[in-house]
């Protein structure tokens, strides 16, 4: 029995991407290669709230996720990847995953909810686990899954092998396998070569649907995008392209929202808003 290390585990509404409005299970992994400490910075700037919040965790320890504050700048699932922030997140067997699932799913099985597995970074450490999750018979019914991801992570060959199988088993679901790709630009503080990185994510399209999800604020934010969706183009990406607010609380996307959408319009790109942020507060567990 395979274990994956939980973050959160949590019924809502996708708020995000293709599946927006869509009633989700969120299964958030622990782990994540990136900081992203510059969401919400002055350019070259980097947040320290995370870890400030570390240091306050270290005298004053938050007992759950539920009681972690939100941050206005930099990862707002800081505590899903933040080392001094693991032990909030248990090791779990996947039939115990499981099990939790069937709990908090409206219906006590799959009808018409999709699975979001995010992060973190959820191709990181992973993807062994996943075909023991998946193939559980009490997964039997889930006709859609997506992969939430910055894009960053190859597909080893026996995962590859096992979503392509996942797809076609049970084949009168029609099932969907999505990897929603949220590309970092040089806005998230991460660098370019490390982030940007298209041949990964061309190999997403081999074996489901792939969209590119950039996050920006400014016009010159989205000068970065057009460079990417360049890189990405010409490496043969063929999937979506969406812009997204920054903006992990209100006050933040307020700020951006429409501005981003009229880039949206004026580019002939997808927009995509964050539902989660007005309508729960972003906060942990929606
Ligand atoms: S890649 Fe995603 S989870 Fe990882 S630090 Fe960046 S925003 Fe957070």
């Amino acid at each position: 029995m395979s274990k994956i290390k939980i973050a959160e585990l949590f019924y809502s509404i996708q708020g995000e991407g293709r599946y927006m409005g869509v009633p989700s299970i969120f299964l958030r992994t622990f782990g994540c290669n990136f900081k992203c400490q510059g969401f919400g910075m002055p350019r070259g700037e980097l947040s320290t709230e995370a870890d400030d919040l570390a240091s306050v965790h270290e005298l004053y320890p938050y007992p759950k996720y539920e009681n972690l504050p939100l941050v206005t700048t930099g990862c707002d699932s800081y505590a899903s990847w933040h080392p001094d922030f693991k032990e909030l997140s248990p090791m779990m067997e996947t039939s115990g995953i499981v099990n939790r699932i069937m709990e908090i799913l409206p219906h006590r099985r799959w009808e018409d909810e999709h699975l979001v597995i995010t992060g973190g970074e959820p191709l990181l450490g992973w993807q062994r686990a996943y075909p023991d999750l998946l193939d559980h018979p009490k997964m039997a019914g889930l006709k859609e899954i997506t992969f939430e991801t910055n894009g960053t992570q190859k597909l080893t060959p026996e995962f590859k092998e096992s979503l392509i199988k996942w797809k076609i088993t049970n084949h009168q679901l029609n099932r969907e396998l999505t990897f929603s790709v949220s590309a970092k630009l040089p806005c998230s503080g991460e660098k370019w070569e490390e982030a940007i990185l298209p041949e990964v994510v061309c190999e997403y399209e081999e074996v489901g649907t792939a969209y590119l999800k950039f996050v920006i604020a400014t016009e010159q934010d989205f000068a970065d995008a057009e460079c990417a969706i360049s890189a990405y183009r010409t490496a043969g990406f063929k999937g979506h392209i969406y812009l997204m607010p920054v903006g992990g609380v209100e006050s933040v996307y307020s700020l951006n929202n429409k501005a981003v959408a009229l880039i949206a319009m004026k580019h002939g790109l997808r927009y995509s808003d964050r539902l989660q942020v007005p309508l729960f507060k972003n906060e942990w567990g929606t």
